[in-house]
């Protein structure tokens, strides 16, 4: 055989599944393993939105669709980002996709040009890098301040003659952190001065507790040149029905659609059917949901605070970030054999000293995953306190 695809061969497999992975191959040896570090909600899909689904393939919507997406889904998005985002938004800027991740693949190759630069903040999540480098740019990683996680001036720094785009995603994966209007302006000045474009991912949007979602869309001329990324995976607890979404100048959608078309052609036709039914029905699970979030998060906030373990500020999404005073890849390890916990080490996310912990798990097992935690806290190797940061 030849040698296969340089670029892919670059590329590292994604260490979130990766740990997951390893988790359920313990599991099937008959190990009780409790699973913290997936980013997958617990709840099942509301019963409308599956009814609709299964209305939508008994009409007999079982056909091609058009590549963007059917037109009432479109819509729906379209007039859910105009109510919602704040940022006037019509039909033709949008497009639905086979999921989220897939709307930011599509939207790099869309974008980029060999060697363009596209500035992440770390700690960032595991494929957006992948992504750029699949798309043939090149990533610049620029380290947030490990005391609110959110950018300063010193971004400013990262910015050359190749820069072509920025990634913002508030509420963040990993760290829980969400942007105030201060540093969306921030990055948004830094846009219009460049003349950069910016990728925002807002698939959390609908799970913060006790702030506000600003989209970076809304803030001065940045509708112009950003590319919203959102879905269906969190807000409704979807994620096997991959469906996503980006909406973005007309000029970014067109490119987009013909990756599209000679891709996947379209997200299934059924399933769009029922994301109409998710934006338009009762939203009444979403907010449900985010309360038991909520719970978790406040348990796990108490239960880190007795223990004196800094925590980044969970201020939204489904994750805890936490320093793991020593070396995070080794006390992830320790956990998993002597705890029986997977967690993510901050290592994936680029933020080593740091650990990622979803409480997108019932409140049973997540008291049990900290009870073990917390008998194996003092044991974990290099416990010699502070490293942390990023
Ligand atoms: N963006 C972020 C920040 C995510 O955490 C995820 C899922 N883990 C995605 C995008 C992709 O979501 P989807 O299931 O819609 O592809």
């Amino acid at each position: 055989m030849k040698a296969l695809s340089n670029k892919v061969a670059g590329i590292a497999s994604s260490a979130t599944l990766d740990i997951a992975d390893r988790a359920k191959a313990m599991a099937r040896e008959g190990i009780d393993v409790i699973s913290l570090s997936i980013g997958e909600p617990d709840f099942d899909t509301p019963q409308h939105i599956r009814d609709a689904c299964c209305e939508s393939l008994r009409r007999g919507d079982t056909h091609y669709a058009p590549s963007r997406g059917i037109p009432e889904l479109l819509q729906a998005i379209a007039a859910k980002i105009q109510a919602e985002n704040g940022f006037p938004c019509s039909s033709d800027q949008v497009i639905a996709t086979a999921g989220a991740k897939h709307a930011i693949a599509m939207a790099m190759e869309a974008c980029l040009n060999p060697n363009d630069e596209v500035i992440l903040l770390d700690p960032a999540w595991v494929s957006y890098e992948p992504c750029v480098q699949l798309a043939g740019g090149r990533v610049v990683h620029h380290k947030l301040n490990p005391k609110t996680f959110l950018p300063d001036d010193t971004l400013l720094d990262r910015v050359t003659g190749r820069t072509k785009m920025i990634v913002v995603n508030s509420p963040s994966n990993p760290t829980g952190a969400v942007w105030d209007k201060k540093a969306l302006k921030l990055v948004a000045d830094l846009c219009t001065d460049y003349e950069l474009l910016a990728m925002s991912d807002e698939i959390y949007e609908k799970l913060i507790y006790g702030k506000e979602h600003i989209s970076l869309a809304s803030v001065g001329d940045m509708a112009g040149r950003t590319i919203t990324i959102n879905g269906f995976s969190k807000a409704y607890a979807m994620t096997g029905w991959r469906l996503g979404y980006a909406v973005a100048p007309v000029e970014v959608i067109r490119q987009m659609t013909k990756i599209q078309q000679h891709g996947v052609s379209h997200p299934s036709t059924f399933v769009m059917w029922a994301g109409v039914t998710a934006l338009k029905g009762d939203q009444a699970p979403v907010e449900a949901m985010r309360k038991e979030f909520e719970a978790r998060r406040m348990f796990l906030m108490d239960e880190f605070s007795g223990m004196k373990v800094r925590m980044a500020p969970p201020d939204g999404a489904f994750y805890a970030f936490i320093d793991a005073r020593g070396d995070d890849v080794e006390v992830a390890e320790h956990w998993l054999t002597k705890a029986r916990v997977a967690v993510t080490p901050g290592t994936a996310f680029y933020a080593p000293g740091w650990i990622r912990i979803s409480y997108a798990t019932a409140m049973p097992r997540l008291r049990e995953a900290m009870s073990r935690i917390r008998a194996v806290w003092n044991e974990a190797p290099e416990r010699r306190g502070g490293r942390g940061g990023v």
